[in-house]
């Protein structure tokens, strides 16, 4: 997951200065990729137009692995064939028949064939694993008479036409569109009039009887008959799988990983191995570590007698995979010999595919497993204590975003003991998820939207769930191994998650569940433990990480493991690293967590929220309602203490290192009482016949909120416009921070404050500004006896002040993008009313991200561009820092890197993050996916 983060953010980039990907010259390029025989035309690092599968394959072909020989046809006949309207070009037609030809050549059978016929799987992939978003076709090439074929050659009617029952089944729901539930209505059936209990105990002649039904099952719904042709059977399953890319669940899976659209999937078809022979014969996936836990060990689950998709589908249950070593230990012998081999090829935890047929062992796919973030920091470390990884590759291998899931919260131990456990279902993602439970998906999303906590508990969940899955607090399911789709997407989502809880009795339709004689219902409380998978029936309160708790001091170091496998990690990211981290923080208590995350500098420290401290607001607001600059200065006079007071309190915690405090920023009126409120107030005080003061200071309050109203307030009177029309308050504020300050280098600290001016487009706005500064400042020292050092600095926000940066430059000692309101002024979007719109720009692909989230690039990005290069060519030794909500976003810290900023300022919890993401940063250039 660590990995597939980072390369993705490498393709968005690089997909934007690459036109090319999406023109492919359809006559001169190769398009098909063949696999087999020892030798393969790809190799790993073709992942772009292989996708992750094709590349794996191939790679795993070179490497002399057994795997079914077979071709890969590129991602970019993808983009042919939407962009030339669901056909592919003759000449691909060409090279994908001679494929054909040279894979019957080197597996032997032929197409078609009723003496030998060859038998293929139909892959999606691309090249970011899309988990069961896409669709496979297993059996292809089988037709009422080479089915024959195939049960001669094998002697085995059974295998052949439980073959040829799947082979229709999968085409019909993914080529032809047929709900699958048509065909398991059908199978049912037989199944009850044979008595048959599970699939497997079908027998031949109940198996022809499903396949007939399969088929009058297609000619009834599809309009046409089951296609005959094995050659019209792969070009039909060839464009399926491309439509497969832009099905719903997709292109909802890609927009919320951030994937983009354009580098469309890869078309795998490879030589079918059969794991459903018989009792000699198993499927099976693994990785080559604990992915929800991190821990060395080998895991996996695997089904005797079964195919493909059997495992992950949850309708039998499989056996874990240390079982395989007693029922076929030479298979299992190899199969962990070629898995740590592959370990140590790709440096990074291995998730596999494999079928075993009649004893032989046949390699399917391999892939960077996706993991927990708890488990993405135990194996980065562990690779590297191992020696497979150096620690900058470690450092790669970590998704910043995942180390969220190492600060949150799990359950007070206490708490949760109290509570008697209702069932255990299988770990699958750790974490501590509490709330209400819900049965559906879309009643996850609806119930979330109204602000409540949701469980999302489905029998099995299926990749249409995946948004109710993205809102839920965690996911349980009754059925499904460590592997099915729950578990997979629950880890990779970082979602707590509990699978196969098989004492659930689900009754979806009556929207409740029974467990051990309890009836739990809609919007009943449930909470489980993903490291543990004891689930119970009640709310549990969480308590802090057990990082939080070390970083606050309640906790040992050293009787925490995963603390010192994160700080380590974290400390090689600092030598990696060029941009500095530093945090927004208001108050001492969040310096001091910053600090304790890393932060070694204050980007941001809000003067204004200090204003809401306890008992001071009737004071500011005495500053505001004063009619006269003699009745402001009163209050402020008593407002300096208290500001002192704060300010010498964050620069005690930061110990010294750089903190920036900005003058007072919002509007005024957001300090005052609403006027509807104080309206109401009036009115009531009215009523109530009252005359004294209550009323006539109401009144006045009321006046003057009138007086200052705003129509467009963040366009108003604020920032550095506040600042010019009341200088008195800048000199409080200045001679708050200089006093501060010299009272903390007396007491031996030497901090070196950095005031900044917010909002300035016009260089003498901030001349303005510093003049009064520098005059307190110099007063102040005077008075105090102490002479420290300070900067003097602005926020660059308002486009202009990109624009003019090179004049600004002349007085401002520092600058710091404030990239909130920057793409607020560059965009025209009111932060707070666009999110009635930017989700509709997203899902009409006006927008890819949300710009307030994560950079624009193209428009506030190059405003951020102009004012570097025109500020720094005044004075070449600016600083600069960006302390907008972006601070703490990966992508757009790498965004930061490339343009040259000193620093990112993040709020302290994502300090961890903003670490991790500038090393990755500074590393990209050199190291690739
Ligand atoms: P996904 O990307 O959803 O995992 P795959 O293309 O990997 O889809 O295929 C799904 C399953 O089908 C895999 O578990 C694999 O075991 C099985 N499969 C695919 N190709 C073959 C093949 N050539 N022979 C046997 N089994 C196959
Ligand atoms: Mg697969
Ligand atoms: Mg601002």
């Amino acid at each position: 997951m660590a990995k597939r983060a980072t390369a993705k953010r490498q393709a968005s980039r690089s997909s934007k200065t690459n036109p090319k990907a999406l023109s492919p010259n359809p006559k001169s390029r190769k398009h098909v990729y063949f696999f087999g025989g020892g030798k393969a035309d790809g190799n790993r690092h073709m992942k772009d137009l292989l996708g992750g599968k094709g590349s794996g394959l191939a790679e795993m072909t070179n490497a002399g692995l057994p795997v079914p020989p077979g071709f890969t046809i590129s991602t970019e006949v993808c983009n042919i064939y939407y962009q030339q309207k669901g056909k592919i070009p003759p000449a691909i037609d060409r090279e994908i028949a001679a494929n054909v030809k040279r894979l019957e050549k080197t597996a032997g059978p032929t197409l078609g064939s009723t003496e030998n016929p060859l038998l293929v799987s139909v892959r999606s992939g691309a090249k970011f694993s899309m988990p069961g978003m896409m669709d496979t076709i297993l059996n292809l090439g089988l037709n009422d008479d080479s089915v024959e074929g195939l049960k001669r050659r094998t002697q085995n009617g059974r295998f052949a036409f439980d073959s040829y029952r799947r082979f229709i089944q999968m085409f019909g729901n993914v080529v032809l569109e047929i709900p699958k539930e048509a065909f398991e209505h059908e199978v049912e059936a037989v199944k009850k009039a044979s008595g048959a209990k599970l699939d497997t105990d079908l027998d031949e002649a109940a198996l022809r009887d499903v396949v007939a039904r399969y088929k009058a099952v297609v000619s009834k719904r599809a309009k046409r008959e089951f296609p005959q042709d094995p050659h019209e059977q792969l070009t039909m399953a060839r464009d399926a799988v491309f439509r497969s890319w832009m099905n719903a669940r997709a292109i909802e899976y890609r927009r919320i990983y951030d994937i983009p659209d354009h580098i469309g999937t890869a078309v795998n078809v490879q030589m079918m191995v059969f794991g459903n022979t018989g009792d000699r014969s198993a499927t099976g996936v693994g990785f080559t570590r604990n992915p929800a836990t991190g821990a060395k060990e080998f895991y996996g689950e695997f089904l005797i007698n079964a195919q493909g998709e059997d495992v992950v589908a949850g309708i039998r249950t499989p056996q874990p995979i240390r079982e395989l070593e007693r029922v076929m230990p030479k298979a299992y012998k190899q199969l962990r010999q070629i898995t740590t081999r592959l370990e140590r090829h790709y440096k990074d935890v291995q998730d596999f595919e494999f079928t075993i047929q009649d004893e032989q062992l046949f390699m399917l796919q391999t892939r960077s497993g996706k993991r927990t973030g708890y488990a993405a920091v135990v194996i980065a470390t562990d690779l590297v204590a191992e020696k497979l990884v150096t620690p900058k590759e470690a450092v790669l291998l970590v998704d910043p975003d995942a180390l969220d899931q190492l600060l949150a919260p799990g359950f007070d131990p206490d708490e949760w003991k109290k509570i008697p456990v209702a069932t255990k279902g299988l770990p699958a993602s750790p974490g501590a998820a509490s709330g209400q439970v819900v049965f559906t998906a879309d009643q996850a999303v609806e119930w979330t939207e109204q602000g409540k906590q949701v469980i999302l508990v489905r029998r099995e969940t299926v990749p249409d769930d995946i948004h109710g899955m993205f809102v839920a607090q965690g996911i349980l399911t009754a059925t499904g191994g460590m592997t099915s789709h729950a578990a997979v997407v629950g880890r990779q989502m970082g979602k707590p998650s509990v699978v196969g809880a098989g004492d659930l009795e689900i009754n979806e339709g009556r929207k409740q569940f029974r467990v051990k004689g309890q009836t739990v219902k809609e919007g009943d409380y449930i909470s489980f433990n993903g490291l543990t998978g004891e689930v119970k029936i009640a709310r549990v309160a969480s308590k802090p990480s057990e990082i939080l708790q070390v970083v606050d001091g309640a906790l040992a170091p050293e009787k925490s493991d995963i603390y010192r496998r994160f700080e380590t990690l974290l400390t090689w990211a600092d030598k990696f690293r060029r941009l500095g981290v530093y945090a927004n923080a208001d108050l001492p208590d969040q310096a001091a967590l910053a600090y304790a995350f890393g932060a070694r500098g204050i980007g941001l420290c809000r003067t204004e929220h200090m204003f809401f401290g306890e008992g001071r607001i009737p004071i500011v607001q005495r500053m505001i309602l004063a009619e006269t600059e003699a009745d402001r200065r009163k209050a402020l006079d008593e407002l300096l203490p208290l500001q002192r007071d704060d300010f010498y309190g964050v620069f005690k915690a930061m110990r010294g290192c750089p903190v920036t405090i900005r003058t007072i920023d919002p509007p005024l009126h957001e300090f005052l009482p609403k006027r509807e409120e104080l309206m109401v107030e009036v009115a009531r005080l009215e009523a109530a016949g009252s005359d004294g003061r209550e009323l006539d200071d109401k009144r006045r309050l009321l006046q003057r909120v009138e007086q200052l109203h705003e129509f467009n307030p963040m366009l108003g009177h604020r920032g550095v416009r506040l600042g010019i029309t009341y200088p008195e308050i800048t000199e409080m504020q200045t001679r708050a921070i200089i006093e501060a300050a010299c009272r903390l280098n007396r007491e031996g600290v030497t901090i070196v404050p950095e005031i900044m001016i917010p909002l300035v487009g016009l260089a003498k706005e901030l001349r303005d500004q510093k003049a009064i500064v520098d005059r307190i400042a110099v007063e102040a020292m005077k008075a105090q006896g102490t002479r420290i050092k300070y900067l003097v600095g602005t926020m660059i926000e308002v486009p202009r002040g990109s624009l003019a940066a090179g004049e600004i430059a002349q007085d401002a000692e520092f600058f710091s993008f404030g990239t909130n309101d920057m793409t607020q002024l560059t965009f025209g979007f009111s932060r707070d009313d666009a999110g009635k719109f930017l989700k509709i720009y997203q899902e009409k692909k006006i927008l890819e991200k949300d710009p307030f989230a994560s950079i624009d690039v193209e428009g506030v990005g190059a405003l951020v561009r102009i004012g570097v290069e025109r500020g720094r060519k005044t004075r070449p030794t600016l600083k600069i820092g960006i302390c907008g909500e972006h601070g703490g976003d990966a992508a757009s810290i790498h965004f930061f890197h490339q343009a040259g900023l000193n620093y990112v300022s993040a709020s302290p919890y994502r300090v961890p993050a903003a670490r991790l993401a500038a090393a990755q940063a500074a590393l990209a250039v050199r190291v690739g996916d």
